[in-house]
């Protein structure tokens, strides 16, 4: 019955201390180094700006977060080793193609999950209960990008175990999504826009979410609920209407050293 223990504790160390060097890594070049030769690119903060206490919160939730990510993780395993899902250990019967296929499906229906568990999150009741967790940054930094009420944590990637059972999925096509919804959230997080200016205008690409798109949200309590991209927001008609021109003044004036 304990069995579960020492795999579990070994993949939580090892996920967490392989999270915590990332985000540490990122959070050190950007804020730290890049303070300086970044300031003409630091997300106006409006309302509480970082400190440790939020560090420490910070911390703490992402430290909760990241056990239920690990037991699931062992929990699909487990599933897997019972020859109960329908996960393929190669690319799949379509190859790499079908496989990059799969990667942008799973990403653009991660992007509506993402958007209506969030929308229903901002609902008052829910609000004060769990989502209040990730809204206590104010002033968001990689530090913010998992801090979650661990409600909120599970919510998030609950579609996970019902689509590993279900669905004929290439393990290494889920693995490359799920490092790009890693790699998304941190640069949602990281109170810096570091896109270059002409983003904002160029064609498909301005549908993207950046940093300044988020931040708003943590600023603001409203709007700008997708995580991948603008596009359940520009339809549903909830995107924060100061957002291009906040994009544009996250950078140097034209002229300006960078
Ligand atoms: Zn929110
Ligand atoms: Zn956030």
């Amino acid at each position: 019955m304990t069995d579960w223990i020492l795999p579990f504790l070994a993949a939580y160390i090892g996920q967490s201390l392989g999270f915590l060097a990332v985000v540490s890594v990122v959070f050190f070049v950007v804020w730290r180094l890049g303070a300086g030769r970044l300031a003409g690119r630091r997300i106006r903060a409006r309302g509480r700006t970082f400190d440790g206490a939020q560090l420490r919160h910070e911390l703490k939730h992402t430290a909760v977060v990241l056990a239920i990510g690990t037991a699931q993780l062992l929990l699909i395993n487990a599933l897997n080793d019972r020859g109960w899902t329908q996960l393929s250990q190669d690319w799949g019967p379509w190859g790499a193609m079908g496989a990059a296929l799969t990667v942008v499906g799973l990403v653009l229906f991660n992007d509506l999950w993402f958007y209506s568990v969030h929308r229903v999150l901002h609902t008052p009741w829910l609000f004060r209960r769990v989502h209040a967790v990730h809204h206590r940054s104010a002033d968001v930094n990689p530090f913010s990008s998992y801090s979650f009420h661990a409600v909120e944590g599970a919510l998030l990637t609950a579609w996970l175990i019902p689509a590993a059972l279900l669905v004929p999925l290439s393990m290494p096509a889920l693995m490359v999504t799920q490092l790009i919804g890693t790699a998304n959230n941190l640069m949602a997080h990281l109170g810096y826009e570091l896109l270059p200016v002409w983003w904002i205008r160029a064609p498909g690409l301005r549908w993207t979410n950046t940093a300044t798109f988020h931040s708003l949200h943590h600023t603001q309590l409203k709007g700008n609920y997708g995580l991948f991209t603008r596009l359940w927001d520009r339809l549903l008609g909830t995107e924060l209407s100061g957002y291009e021109a906040a994009f544009v003044e996250a950078h140097p004036p034209e002229g300006a050293a960078p």
